[in-house]
């Protein structure tokens, strides 16, 4: 047995071997060594034939789902190994094989899997400058391919997608992607693969086989080089992991990331797409107000929209029509979403049963489902806008597998599959005819028992059945004297005797052998009928789209009306024009009516930026998520909280948020502020909507005020870039910048002065701040009086006069950049810069070479003053 297991591990080694000896999985050596301690299960040792026993742990059968899925969470690959044989008829050492390989991306534990979620492998083939890129979700099915020419855009798939499990080329490995960053900070398990995987014959093989065509323009991959080879390569690793055919990987779809609206990880994350900044939960994230979904391909199809908006007007505004007539007719909408309930997820029992572990209970629950289709198509069919129609199309009702597993399958079958009880009445002559037996054999019992009561006078006589002895006669002690010769006996009880008699094995022998038969023969059934519908993979997976889409929209249409949204007018003229908007998640945090409106007014001519300053606290960071939500609403097709809205099409939208809430990252928080503006410069074009809260407050004010200054100004130049921004700042000194710079314009957030206390008015008005009440909020943040009162001294005592009228200078100085960086180096700057310590320190070292006894005191004195002239 051993040597059986060495030898299938050898084949396995880099995962762990799950081996099944009996009612356990069994690990040895090293295997066993980290299961028990992934695991916290006892560490063994079992005799192997060596000098020390091999270290051994092992967990139960039935249990094995739950451990199986804490090493896969972990980044382990597991290799499940199986008896091919039963022990009981074997001869020999039982046959064992590998039948499945469970690793993080293709874990098909429902309980390991979020089910609102898509659980991804994606494989990355790097060629030449190209990465081919494919992913694949083997739980619903899904199956992409892409090829992808930059680095950035890559790392934003990567991000977007958040696949579990990684894999891709040695050169991709090495290619100096940040993938420990992947790994830690994201849970990413990456590994590079041996060569041979993205062989291109093999890859294009592999493909060709799976789908049944000649040529990769048949996939409509023609031109895709490194994509072939990444999908390629991924389905001959899913194809060694899995052990199946994969038939629910019916489509290989093409897609171009230029068709959605980019959101890179950071602007998700700031936006608070899915989950919370802090607590990284969904209360209080934005699929919080807007997942309303009833089913959860509905809430992974929502999700996934709202992380790729669309770009396009046509189809944006197919969406906001069906989404406008769900919402008008309530009627519809509600009937849709009521039958919409009971809807299990079909795309993950359509993987389970292609799998071949779905149970029967999966089957009925399929049933239930597809039994809501009609009804759905029947309200579908009153509807009119053309994207609803599209979906009544698709969504095919399925009535042949309805119609088998209805037949087919009791109505609350067993969730055993060998213990009988699953083949409804009337499906098969053959399992009727042994069911009867083994009803009528209770018949016979029962005759039985009476004629021995009869014929012994023992009253309480009874036939019972047990899984060691079968079916046996119990006789109470009282009446043990009355036993017949005939009865033999089989065991003794305190109060009791049971025995056997020769008629009662005979009738044993018909009830047991027709129950034996009427398992095997409704486990059979079961298998056709489960495999039957496995083969209608494709269709299934077009209805399930269609269902997943019709929730999403149904959703968005009560949420339009739970919250008195606007259908938002869509242009492609850049104006973004929001009449009293409102923050979508904000205003449902806060008690009552609260929320105070405000418009937002951008384009691509005059008001391309604007400044916003306001005290903290004041409600900036909320008014400009509000906006880039807005807009996002709207490209995803959804209405919008406000009383109207023109938007004008963005391709990205990027956030720039507070430095402090990077601290995970473990990079300097100054360090990732400036990285993110690198890339939001680099990668946004005039059409991006830009949003930027407290740029270059993670250094010295002067340094900070610099980098922002020339932030905006690179920002406005439409040569440069020349996107719309929402620029918040605590710099006032930045409102100069209106006037000067065209399409710069000042906003502020209204606060009223009552004595020596604020009033936030929440209201966004035209203008600059010029205080920024910071000591006000630290009072009304509960900071101690004495604290408060020192402040307003040091405050006096400090006066930033001068640094204003400075920055007023270099204001008025014109457009004229080099100017300006010239007053700059003429400023005696009261906060040191970097470039003010590197010259303090060529003073000392010029001081510490002075030859201070050959010095006449002239010379000396001319020193000093050249010294004195370089500070
Ligand atoms: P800032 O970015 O200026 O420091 P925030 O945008 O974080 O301020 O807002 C602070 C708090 O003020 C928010 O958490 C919210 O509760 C409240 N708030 C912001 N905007 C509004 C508004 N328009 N109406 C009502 N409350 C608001």
């Amino acid at each position: 047995m051993m040597q059986q297991y060495v030898d299938t591990k050898k084949q396995y080694k880099d995962c762990i071997l799950f081996y099944r000896l009996g009612d356990f999985y069994e690990m040895f050596f090293e295997d066993a060594i980290t299961a028990s301690r992934e695991l916290e299960i006892t560490l063994t040792g079992k005799n192997c034939g060596l000098e020390e026993r091999a270290p051994m742990c092992g967990v139960p059968y039935h249990a094995v789902d739950s451990y199986l899925s804490r090493l896969v969470k972990k980044g382990y690959k597991v290799a499940i190994c199986e008896q091919m044989e039963d022990p009981a008829t074997a001869k020999g050492l039982v046959k064992r094989e590998v039948v499945r390989i469970v690793t993080p991306g293709t874990t098909v534990d429902p309980q390991a899997l979020d089910e609102t979620k898509n659980n991804y492998i994606m494989c990355v083939a790097y060629i030449g400058d190209t990465y081919g890129v494919s992913v694949a979700d083997v739980t619903t099915g899904e199956y992409f391919v892409t090829e992808i020419g930059d680095s950035s855009m890559l790392f934003d798939e990567i991000t977007h997608l958040m696949p579990s499990e990684l894999i891709c080329n040695e050169a991709f490995y090495m290619s100096g992607m940040d993938l420990d960053d992947l790994k830690e900070r994201l849970g990413i398990t990456i590994y590079a693969l041996d060569a041979w995987y993205f062989d291109d014959a093999i890859c294009r093989r592999t493909l060709e086989e799976h789908f049944k065509v000649s040529s990769m323009e048949s996939l409509g991959i023609g031109d895709f080089d490194c994509g072939v080879i990444g999908a390629g390569a991924l389905l001959v690793y899913l194809k060694e992991t899995q052990k199946t055919d994969l038939a629910q990987l019916s489509h290989l779809t093409r897609y171009v990331t230029g068709k959605y609206m980019v959101l890179d990880s950071s602007t998700r994350r700031n936006l608070e797409l899915s989950e919370t900044l802090r607590e990284k939960q969904k209360r209080g994230s934005f699929l919080w107000v807007l997942d309303k979904t009833k089913t959860a391909m509905g809430a992974r199809m929502l999700r996934k929209q709202l992380e790729q908006p669309l770009i396009d007007k046509k189809q944006i505004e197919k969406r906001l029509d069906a989404v406008e007539e769900l919402k008008d007719n309530a009627i519809c909408r509600e009937e849709i979403r009521e039958y919409l309930t009971p809807v299990y997820d079909l795309e993950r029992l359509l993987s389970k049963i292609t799998y071949k572990s779905a149970n029967p209970r999966d089957l009925t629950a399929f049933y239930s489902s597809l039994s809501m289709l009609p009804h759905i198509r029947c309200i579908l069919e009153d509807l009119k806008a053309p994207l609803l129609q599209e979906i009544l199309e698709e969504m095919d009702a399925l009535e042949d597998i309805c119609d088998l597993i209805g037949r087919a399958i009791c109505e609350e079958p067993p969730l055993a599959m060998k213990e009988g009880g699953i083949i409804r009445e009337g499906y098969s002559e053959e399992v009727d005819r042994l069911r009867n037996a083994k009803t009528e054999g209770k018949d016979w019992l029962a005759k039985l028992e009476e004629e021995e009561r009869e014929k012994t006078g023992i009253k309480n006589l009874r036939i019972k059945f047990n899984k060691v002895f079968g079916y046996y006669l119990e006789v109470t002690n009282s009446f043990k004297n009355l036993v017949p010769d005939y009865y033999t006996r089989k065991q003794t009880l305190a109060n009791a005797e049971r025995y056997i008699t020769p008629r009662l094995k005979e009738l044993e022998d018909t009830i047991l052998g027709a129950e034996d038969k009427l398992y095997a023969l409704e486990y059979e059934l079961y298998c056709e009928v489960r495999d039957t519908v496995g083969k209608e993979v494709v269709r299934i997976q077009n209805t399930a789209k269609a269902v997943a889409q019709l929730d999403m929209l149904a959703s968005l249409a009560v949420v339009a009306e739970r919250n008195r949204y606007v259908r938002p007018k869509i242009n492609e003229k850049g104006v973004i024009n929001i009449k009293d908007g409102r923050h979508p998640v904000v205003e449902k945090m806060i008690p009552g009516d609260m929320f105070i409106a405000n418009d937002t007014y951008l384009d691509d001519k005059k008001d391309r930026i604007s400044i916003i300053t306001g005290p903290n606290m004041a409600g900036k960071s909320t008014y400009m998520r509000q906006t880039a939500l807005i807009v996002l609403m709207a490209q995803v097709g959804s209405f919008v909280p406000a009383a109207s809205a023109d938007i004008g099409i963005v391709d990205r939208i990027f956030t720039r948020v507070g430095a402090s809430d990077d601290l995970a990252s473990g990079q300097s928080t100054f360090m990732v502020e400036m990285t993110e503006v690198a890339n939001i410069l680099r990668n946004a074009t005039r059409h991006s909507l830009l949003i930027l809260d407290e740029i270059g407050r993670g250094t010295s004010t002067f340094d900070g005020l610099s980098i922002a200054w020339a932030v905006v100004e690179h920002i406005s130049n439409t040569k440069l870039l020349g996107a719309k921004t929402l620029f918040a700042t605590h710099y006032h000194e930045l409102t100069e910048l209106e006037g000067k710079i065209d399409n710069v314009h000042n906003y502020c957030i209204a606060v009223k002065e009552k004595g020596d206390d604020i009033v936030f008015l929440r209201k966004i008005v035209k203008g600059g701040a010029d205080r920024s009440y910071g000591i006000q909020v630290a009072k009304l943040a509960g900071v101690p009086d004495p604290v408060i009162e020192r402040a307003k001294e040091i405050a006096e005592e400090l006066s930033y006069a001068d640094i204003t009228t400075r920055v007023k200078d270099i204001a008025s100085a014109g457009k004229e950049t080099k100017k300006k960086a010239k007053k700059y180096d003429e400023v005696d700057l009261a906060q040191m810069s970097l470039f003010d310590t590197v010259r303090d320190d060529d003073v000392l070292e010029e001081i510490k070479n002075l030859d201070v006894s050959h010095l006449t005191p002239i010379d000396a004195l001319n020193t000093l003053y050249q010294l004195q002239n370089k500070l």
